[in-house]
Order: structure tokens, then C-alpha cells, then sequence
């Protein structure tokens, strides 16, 4: 950790650049906190200053060099905000405006996004910008891609905190339910209850679904499973999860939820499920993905495999607010330690190595100032 303040920076300075902290990845397990300009908006876009982010299981990827970023790149693609700069050709928003902006910013005007794929906005995963093509959301500011398309307002009285989940782990995890087309009183199992496997516990509850067996070993997150809406939670290092689920559900679950992205926690989701049932895909998975015949029926089994990437986009963000300012959904337990941003790179140790029972991190750029 360490602020490197690069030569000259003294020098641009007199000219007028203000400047930032941000958490800058430059390889494999380099991040660190460094002084970078406060970006400008262009056309379209905005830039908005920072009141609270947090970091996700795929900044760990890109910290462990699993998925790979340009070094420079400032990560973080949960941004929750104040409204900073406009630039030319944004209108119906004004400096100061708290936004909600989500993981996913898509343009809203390429054929895909004209289809309903946000996700997939220009090509294959091309709506994930922030923290990935696009610098990220561990900054003091920031700027919004296609800003009309992507900033929410918060309404008044919903607080940084209740909102900040929603960018990317609530949208991702209650899409898997949405994805499957979960109907009223369906059975569902959800593999792992890390934080986005949580939120689609939760997202399965929200759709109506009538017994929900969640698998997971962590003592903390079956703890939390429970609140977020499982009925059972199996430790899968103590059961056969596919045999007792199946015993637990008669003939295996008509939605089964994989978001862990391994081999293991697919073929078990596969063969948890009953014939004609889908699995819902959410995990992120390398290598080799292998289907088990006999969990497949040998292809004869009307079963559905489907996956999805983070739905975004300001609909959705004023969606997913709907549903905590009227009191359906609660992610601030999922928030268990708050760290300023000079302290990201520690947040990183602690959340990489599921310290001190930690589910997400809440990062704060200005710590200091707004607990005084
Ligand atoms: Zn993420
Ligand atoms: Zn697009």
C-alpha cells in the first residue's frame, strides 16, 4: 500500500489537474492506491465522485491475473455516487443527484441492446465496461459511460448502503431465478452462498419459489442463507448434495442454481434436478465444462440450461430500488466490514481470504470526513 506520487505530479498541479486516489492494477497481485487525474466528462458521459463502492469476487480474478485487464486500469464496478460533471449531451439530471450506477453500463442503442441483451451490449460480455475496458469504481470519482442509459437516482431516504449491492450481486444473483422462469411454489437449489449465490437464494424467495435447499460449508454463509430464504442448507462436505436433495424434494428440484462456476457444483446442480427442470448458471467457469450423461438423461430429458450475466442498465437499477424502499428486500447484512479506500488493498487480503467472517466489503472514499 502507499500513495506513489508519480514526477511532475507537483508541477501539473500549479497548471490546475486536481487529482485522485484510486486502486490501480499494474499485473499479477500489483494493486496499490495511487494519485491519478480526476477524470473529465465527454460527450454523453458523466463523472460522478464516489460515496461508496465495494469489490467483487471477479476483482479477485483480475488481481490473481485469472481474467485479464490492460495494467493501468482502475477496477470496481459498483458505483454508488454524487453527480460531479455532465458532459455535452446529457440531459434531465443535475450536479449533486445521487445515482445508482450499475456493474453492467450498457449504451442502450447497439442491436443488442435494442434486443433486450444489455449484457451483451456491442459483442459477447461487452456491456461489463467499468473495471474492465473502462476504468472502475475504486476512485474518488469516476466517469459513466453512456450516462442517460446508466444513471439511476436514488430516492430520498434509501441510504448508500441499502443501494450499493444492487449494482451487481442482487442483479446477478435474482437473475437466475428471472432467467429460469421460476414459477409459484417451484422447488430450487442454489450451490454455494457466497455473496451472489445469497442474493439468488434471495432472488428465488422474491419469485415465489415453495422449498429452497441452499449447499454451502462456510458456517457464516449458511448462517446468512437462512435469512436471505433457504429452507435447508447442506453442507456438501457432510452429504451427497444431488442424493439429498433429491431425497429431501422427491424427485429433484425444478430450478437448480449454480453460482460458484466448478465442475463439481454443475453436475451437482444437473443431477439435483428433476426431468424437464433447468439449471440456472451463474458461475464464472475456466477450462472445461463436462455434462454427465446419465444427470442429462442422454440429452432426452427436456432439461434447460441456461446462464446469464448481470443485467444492467438504470432500469433495472430503479427496479431493483423499488424493491428495498418498499421493504422486500434487505442486502446491508450482507455488508460486514467498511474500509476507506487508502485501506482497499488490506480489503482485498480480507475479502480474497474470507477473513473474519466477511460476506462484502463496503468501501468508503471519504471515511473519515462522513463518520465525523
Ligand atoms: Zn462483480
Ligand atoms: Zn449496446
Amino acid at each position: 500500500m502507499g500513495t506513489n506520487t508519480a514526477p511532475g505530479v507537483l508541477e501539473r498541479r500549479k497548471r490546475g489537474t486536481e487529482y485522485m486516489q484510486a486502486l490501480v492494477f499494474r499485473g499479477r497481485h500489483q494493486i496499490a492506491i495511487e494519485e491519478a487525474p480526476v477524470p473529465r466528462a465527454g460527450y454523453g458521459e458523466a463523472v460522478i465522485r464516489i460515496t461508496l463502492t465495494t469489490i467483487c469476487g471477479t476483482d479477485l480474478h483480475i488481481v490473481r491475473g485469472e481474467y485479464p485487464v490492460h495494467p493501468g486500469l482502475i477496477l470496481g464496478h459498483e458505483p454508488v455516487g454524487v453527480i460531479h460533471e455532465l458532459g455535452p449531451g446529457v440531459t434531465g439530471y443535475e450536479i449533486g443527484e445521487r445515482v445508482l450506477v450499475g456493474a453492467i453500463t450498457p449504451c442502450g442503442q447497439c442491436e443488442f441492446c435494442l434486443g433486450g441483451r444489455w449484457s451483451q451490449c456491442g459483442g459477447a460480455l461487452g456491456g461489463w465496461k467499468l473495471g474492465n475496458t473502462l476504468n472502475g469504481a475504486q476512485a474518488e470519482y469516476m466517469v459513466v459511460p453512456h450516462a442517460m442509459a446508466n444513471m439511476a437516482k436514488i430516492p430520498h431516504g434509501l441510504s448508500d448502503e441499502q443501494v450499493v449491492l444492487l449494482a451487481d450481486i442482487a442483479s446477478t444473483g435474482f437473475s437466475a431465478a428471472e432467467s429460469a422462469q421460476l414459477k409459484l411454489g417451484d422447488t430450487v437449489a442454489v450451490f454455494a452462498q457466497g455473496p451472489i449465490g445469497l442474493c439468488a437464494t434471495l432472488g428465488a424467495k422474491l419469485k415465489g419459489a415453495g422449498y429452497i435447499v441452499a449447499v454451502e460449508s462456510d458456517p457464516v454463509r449458511m448462517q446468512m442463507s437462512r435469512r436471505m430464504g433457504a429452507d435447508v442448507v447442506l453442507n456438501p462436505q457432510e452429504y451427497d448434495v444431488a442424493y439429498e436433495i433429491k431425497r429431501l424434494t422427491g424427485d429433484g428440484v425444478d430450478v437448480a442454481i449454480e453460482a460458484l462456476g466448478l465442475q463439481e457444483t454443475f453436475e451437482n446442480a444437473l443431477k439435483s434436478l428433476r426431468p424437464a427442470g433447468t439449471l440456472s448458471s451463474l458461475g464464472v467457469y475456466s477450462g472445461k465444462l463436462e455434462l454427465p450423461l446419465d444427470a442429462f438423461h442422454a440429452g432426452l430429458g427436456d432439461i434447460r440450461i441456461l446462464t446469464s450475466l448481470c443485467p444492467g442498465g438504470k432500469e433495472r437499477m430503479r427496479r431493483l430500488m423499488e424493491l428495498v424502499q418498499h421493504g422486500r428486500v434487505d442486502l446491508t447484512p450482507l455488508l460486514t466490514h467498511v474500509y476507506s479506500l487508502e485501506q482497499l488493498p488490506e480489503a482485498y487480503e480480507t475479502f480474497g481470504e474470507r477473513r473474519n467472517g466477511v460476506i462484502k466489503v463496503a468501501i468508503r472514499p471519504r471515511v473519515v470526513d462522513e463518520q465525523c
